[in-house]
């Protein structure tokens, strides 16, 4: 073990936010020994902006409780941890960990249960990578390196501590992040890594619970490398085990949607991540919607199941959370409103809260030479710019050119609906579900047994496919790895 000295390292208490100093301070103060680990201090080290600063210490989760009281909450059963609130921050400070006792690893070797308090040294062992072991002692000005893990980071290497089958074996996972890092920080992975990162390796993550596989596919969307990242996951075979029904295929359409939601976090705005899921899944929802059309399902009934039938499957390798499912749903659906929009709801259109990922979505296609949106990206691109005046006059002209062409359509006798007022784009079960206006009249009540599917092919909240179940995942099979 080497201690540096954390200005050597490039490091000082002024590049650190008041809450991690605060935490490390109160647990000193309180006799404990506590640290700064992991990703804060390497991307600090690398000149880059850490994501989180987490913290470690001697003190256990019920010591750490007692040091910052209701500041302070325990979460996680088997990898047990404190949430220390530090202002409108959120501090995680972990205890340092012993090796899992054998009895509680999977048939495959996976860790099930790890709370086993240990020293320092045993903690170092259990971290994956070694640029990811530094301990940092602001307040000392230390570094602790048993690994020479500051050479690794000079020479931009990704290595994993201990016999690397083995530790894949323990947490899969680890695959994951080992592309995760090596195309964020843009480090070569090694070979003692390489070696062992075969496709029967990449099958262990089979065993590893969908909401962890979904947390980290997040993780891999948002690090701001998802351009650089995509190729890896389908030359080392994880792709194939994250989305399984997804074709291995960067379409120019996914390579867009990646470049842009990269731009966007350099840039430092917002981002959805359920936004890329919905531009991987787009293809196998067309294909799902053409099934359905084929068998004669009206289209709005067709796309209503479609998404359903393909958020289901992939919720087999990674759970879609329900708001991140009626997201992408709605993304969808924008799609269908914004090609050919009724001309009297233009406007409220352009202020859907769904507006805006339907419309980027709508132009990534466009931009990826999808000509099915038939122009209509941009379209919606000029239309946001205009004064009312040449809104009005763009909707006019949007209207003698949609009335031509739905005279030459054949399906013409579908009337327009009078109304201006906006549907929701999908209707979720009853108690999740935007509050929607109760009838106050029974005048106003729709009849159960004709009102199915509207006038315009759109479906009511009536329709059988409205009340559907959310879909029941057996989870009993899943088997849980630790939660870092
Ligand atoms: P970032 O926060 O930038 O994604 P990180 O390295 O901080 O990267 P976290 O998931 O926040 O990643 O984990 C904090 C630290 O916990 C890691 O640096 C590593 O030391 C340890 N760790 C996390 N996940 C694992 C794992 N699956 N196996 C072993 N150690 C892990
Ligand atoms: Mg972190």
């Amino acid at each position: 073990m080497q201690t540096l000295r954390a200005s050597k390292c490039g490091l000082s208490t002024a590049m650190l936010p008041a809450s991690i100093l605060d935490v490390i301070d109160a647990l000193t103060k309180a006799g404990y020994e506590a640290y700064i680990v992991g990703g804060g201090v390497r991307d600090l080290m690398l000149g880059l902006n850490p994501k989180d600063f987490d913290a470690v210490t001697n003190a256990t989760p019920a010591q750490v409780k007692e040091v910052f009281g209701r500041r302070c909450r325990i979460i996680g059963r088997r990898f047990e941890l404190a949430h220390v609130y530090a202002g409108r921050e959120l501090i995680e400070v972990a205890t340092f960990r012993a090796p899992p006792k054998k009895a509680v690893t999977s048939a495959a070797g996976m860790i099930l249960r790890d709370n086993n308090w240990g020293s320092i040294e045993q903690d170092f062992a259990r971290r994956d990578f070694s640029i990811n072991a530094l301990y940092y002692q602001p307040r000392k000005g230390e570094v602790l390196d048993f690994c020479n893990a500051v050479d690794d980071i000079k020479h931009k290497t990704l290595r994993l501590l201990g016999d690397p089958a083995l530790r894949f074996e323990e947490d899969p996972v680890r695959m994951l992040r080992a592309l995760r890092f090596a195309a964020k920080l843009n480090f070569q992975i090694d070979d003692s890594i390489l070696e062992i990162f075969t496709p029967e390796m990449t099958e262990l993550l089979r065993d590893v619970s969908p909401h962890r596989l979904y947390d980290e596919s997040q993780k891999l969307f948002t690090m701001g490398h998802l351009h650089r990242v995509l190729p890896m996951l389908i030359d080392f075979g994880i792709w194939k085990q994250l989305f399984a029904e997804i074709k291995p295929d960067i379409t120019d359409f996914i390579g867009k949607a990646a470049k842009n939601t990269d731009q966007r976090i350099q840039i430092g705005k917002t981002i959805n991540p359920a936004f890329f899921y919905a531009v991987l899944l787009w293809k196998p929802f067309l294909e799902r919607c053409e099934f359905y059309s084929a068998k004669g399902t009206v289209p709005a009934e067709a796309r209503a199941q479609a998404g359903l039938d393909v958020l289901k499957r992939q919720a087999t390798r990674t759970i879609i959370p329900r708001f991140a499912e009626t997201f992408i749903r709605e993304v969808w659906e924008m799609q269908t409103r914004l090609l050919n929009p009724k001309p009297q709801q233009i406007e409220s259109l352009s202020g859907h809260a769904r507006f805006r990922a339907g419309f980027d979505f709508l132009l990534l296609r466009e931009n990826s030479g999808d000509d099915s949106t038939q122009g209509m990206g941009a379209w919606w691109d000029a239309y946001q710019t205009m004064s009312a005046d040449e809104k009005e006059k763009a909707i006019a002209q949007y209207n003698r050119k949609r009335s031509r062409s739905r005279r030459k359509a054949a399906q013409e006798e579908v009337p327009d609906s009078r109304t201006s007022e906006i549907e929701p784009l999908v209707q979720e079960t009853e108690s999740r579900g935007r509050r929607q206006r109760k009838p106050k009249t029974s005048a106003e009540r729709p009849v159960r047994s004709d009102v199915r599917v509207n006038e315009d092919g759109s479906i009511g909240a009536d329709h059988p496919i409205m009340k559907r179940k959310r879909v029941q995942r057996d989870l009993s099979q899943v088997v849980f790895g630790p939660t870092q």
